[in-house]
């Protein structure tokens, strides 16, 4: 089977008006200005230059944010810098994250034109409850349509789901996973929740109105997710954000995380 490598493209909080309890994407993905279509040249090139083994499938990932909420001509420019790879045989796909309610036909048809394969929803939880309480701005109708939508026109479907958002519990939390196993994703990141400075959640927090979970807790409902996934056959990609420079302890300094349940 061949290597693969996912070149990372963060486009933080663009085309993103929702203001969702727990997130602050800037501080998320480290980065805080927008990404230019040079941007997206300049990572792939410095990406490619770095890899070993060459013949390894390549694919760009436009990460954080709602991708197919961003201004249309601004998503076609970033799409068609990094299809201009795929038609020079220098990359093999394309992989966006977005939010459920900005899937439509027509969207999914413009994504098509750019090769895009792999389209991933943040989903966070099924119950709207938990979702409303943290400001999602969808609910679990949207998730099973866009993902009906995806599924139908072809690419490949992948979830995002949180542990310990406000009020979730870990009966939640297995009920989102059943109840997404069900939409058939082939992939799927379990994101603990992490208190970010500048977020309603750091709010809360410091209000003693939301508590993280203990480290042993957010483990074992990970693992016991990352298990029923695996009877499902739907692969566990990510556990956890990655860590930049200001992703990490709470602890360290110029660290953005006021709490956190898992490193
Ligand atoms: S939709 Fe995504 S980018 Fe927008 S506020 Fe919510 S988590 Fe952040």
């Amino acid at each position: 089977m061949k290597k693969q490598y996912v070149i990372p493209i963060f486009v933080p909080h663009l085309g993103c008006v929702n203001e969702c309890t727990f997130c602050n994407q800037r501080k998320i993905s480290g980065q805080m200005k927008n990404v230019t279509v040079q941007d997206v040249k300049n990572t792939i090139e410095s990406y490619l230059d770095c890899l070993k083994d060459k013949n390894a499938y390549k694919e760009v990932a436009f990460f954080g944010g709602s991708f197919t909420g961003i201004d249309v001509e601004l998503q076609n420019q970033l799409l068609g810098a990094a299809y201009e790879y795929i038609q020079a045989k220098k990359i093999d796909g394309i992989r966006i994250s977005t939010r459920p309610d900005y899937i439509d036909k027509q969207t999914l048809k413009r994504l098509k034109k750019f090769k895009v394969k792999t389209i991933e929803l943040g989903v966070q939880s099924t119950n709207d409850y938990i979702l409303s309480k943290c400001k999602r701005g969808h609910t679990y109708q949207d998730v099973k349509k866009a993902s009906h939508l995806i599924r139908w026109f072809g690419f490949t479907l992948g979830h995002q789901m949180m542990v310990g958002l406000p009020e979730s519990t870990r009966l939640d939390e297995l009920n989102t996973a059943r109840e997404l196993a069900k939409l058939k994703p082939k992939i799927m990141r379990i994101y603990p929740v992490l208190v970010i400075r500048g977020t309603q959640l750091e709010q809360e927090y410091r209000n003693g109105e939301f508590e993280p979970l203990e480290l042993n807790q957010a483990v074992e409902i990970c693992k016991e997710l990352s298990q029923f996934f695996e009877r499902k056959r739907i692969k566990v990609i990510r556990i956890g954000l990655q860590s930049t420079d200001t992703i990490i302890h709470p602890e360290k300094a110029g660290s953005e995380v006021i709490a956190r349940s898992i490193s």
